[in-house]
């Protein structure tokens, strides 16, 4: 019933299927309840657009006689800028010798805030003969739009012109022969999805070393168009990697309340929880406090760690999945290991006696693998690992912080999450086969609804 096909008038289609699976997130939440508002927006462009061609027409006719061209010049003649690094408003007003009184009443015509000028934006205007600037409309996306338009009392109305991106789903798949982003690529995948893809496989894939040509991957990403034209992309909905035999697939699902997040197929977040402890057995000798007196240094100094006292050549485990951000010397921490997880997580591993081979800067280390061996380099009284836990740069105390967990697919939306995923792992399998039958041509032209009612 809801087909999705790569003609512009899918716009509906692919708006209904994207309700259907819930892939809200790219369009502003106001307008997420109304179905029937997107579908008056669709008819009034449609409507809007024939208008313009009677316009056209129109000026057309018109343009026999000079004397009427010169006018409707005058009025119809927009002039533009990109925005240069350092731009605001009255710089780009005075590079253009318009009134700068004019920039100031834009400036304050539009809400607070909401002028977020940034190099590489777009800004158009009208100009009378006085260099009043009459209409402007800054560009800030190529969705969004501020447009400004000067009354008879001289000030500026302002209006927002929001456009929905058309999301087109499309299907890749690649072999690896060389890595990931370089056969990716071949497939005219964008770098952006790739990054993306790279992070949503980066908790149960290490891409530096156990990656093994003809490893395959698929997946089904979206696209987004404006009038026609490619302006960017938009989520990953499903993504199946196939890493020396074994299957890892992530699927993209929204709850109830809006939050997107990625799962398996039986529903367990991609995203992986951390261990409380970095070594196993080992005592306490130092708490997180942040007026503690220094044991060496003899005087106070915030303690942002745990210490757990070991013998030297203990193992110590990386808590979590991640990558190796720093390994070496580093001033009163000796030999130290810094873990990245994610985007937000980082744990430090201090006064190492050695590195573990895996721990090298840049190499990807799994949740509990061992990266380096107590020892008491540095600013150490004896044998121990400092261990610190940060949340977005903070030092956090690893032995109270509530750690995040991976969560699963909550009970109440596990039959929805079920179907959707069956739907999503069929479609991806049909179109992968659809590839292998037809030798790479293919079109995208069921959604995973069409299978569902077929099933
Ligand atoms: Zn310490």
């Amino acid at each position: 019933m809801y087909t999705v096909r790569h003609r512009k008038d899918s716009f509906l289609g692919t708006i209904i299927t994207m309700a259907v699976l819930g892939q809200w997130r790219y369009f502003p939440k106001t307008h997420i309840a109304a179905i029937s508002l997107i579908t008056i927006i669709v008819f009034f462009a449609i409507g809007k657009s024939s208008d313009t061609q009677q316009k056209r027409e129109i000026q057309t006719l018109v343009l026999n006689s000079e004397a009427v061209v010169s006018s409707v010049a005058a009025v119809e003649t927009w002039q533009q800028t990109e925005l240069k690094s350092g731009d605001n408003l009255s710089r780009v007003f005075t590079r253009h010798s318009l009134s700068a009184a004019d920039a100031l009443a834009i400036a304050s015509s539009a809400p607070k805030r909401v002028l977020n000028l940034q190099p590489g934006q777009i800004i158009k205007w009208q100009s009378s003969e006085s260099n009043n600037v009459t209409r402007m409309r800054i560009e800030t996306s190529p969705l969004i739009a501020h447009v400004f338009e000067r009354t008879i009392e001289g000030d500026y109305d302002y209006q927002l012109d929001e456009k929905v991106a058309d999301r087109r789903p499309k299907f890749a798949h690649a072999t690896i022969k060389s890595s990931l982003f370089l056969d990716g690529a071949k497939q005219d995948i964008p770098q952006s999805t790739l990054i993306e893809l790279a992070g949503l496989f980066g908790w149960d894939i290490d891409f530096a070393l156990d990656i093994r040509p003809d490893d395959e991957f698929s997946l089904i990403y979206e696209e987004l168009f404006l009038d026609g034209e490619r302006i960017g992309f938009g989520n990953i909905l499903i993504a199946q990697f196939i890493n020396r035999g074994r299957e890892i697939t992530a699927i993209r699902y929204e709850d109830g309340k809006g939050d997107a997040q990625y799962y398996d197929p039986s529903g367990h977040s991609m995203r992986k929880e951390f261990l409380r402890n970095p070594i196993d057995f080992a005592r306490i000798s130092s708490r997180f406090n942040l007026k503690r007196k220094h044991p060496v240094l003899n005087k106070f100094r915030a303690h942002r760690g745990t210490d757990y006292a070991a013998r030297t050549g203990t193992p110590i485990k990386s808590t979590g999945d991640g990558k190796v951000i720093f390994a070496g010397r580093k001033g009163g921490f000796g030999n130290c290991v810094i873990v990245q997880h994610g985007s937000r997580y980082q744990t430090l591993y201090a006064h190492l006696s050695k590195f573990n081979r895996s721990a090298r800067k840049g190499r990807r280390v799994k949740q509990g693998q061992v990266i380096g061996y107590v020892g008491s380099t540095g600013l150490a009284t004896g044998p121990h690992l400092h261990f610190e836990f940060r949340v977005d740069g903070v030092h956090r105390d690893s032995l109270r912080i509530k750690l995040p967990k991976s969560r699963s697919i909550a009970k109440d939306q596990k039959s929805a999450y079920q179907a959707v995923a069956d739907r999503m792992i069929e479609w991806l399998k049909s179109q992968r086969d659809n590839v292998r039958a037809n030798d790479g041509s293919l079109s995208l032209t069921q959604s995973p609804s069409d299978l569902a009612d077929d099933a």
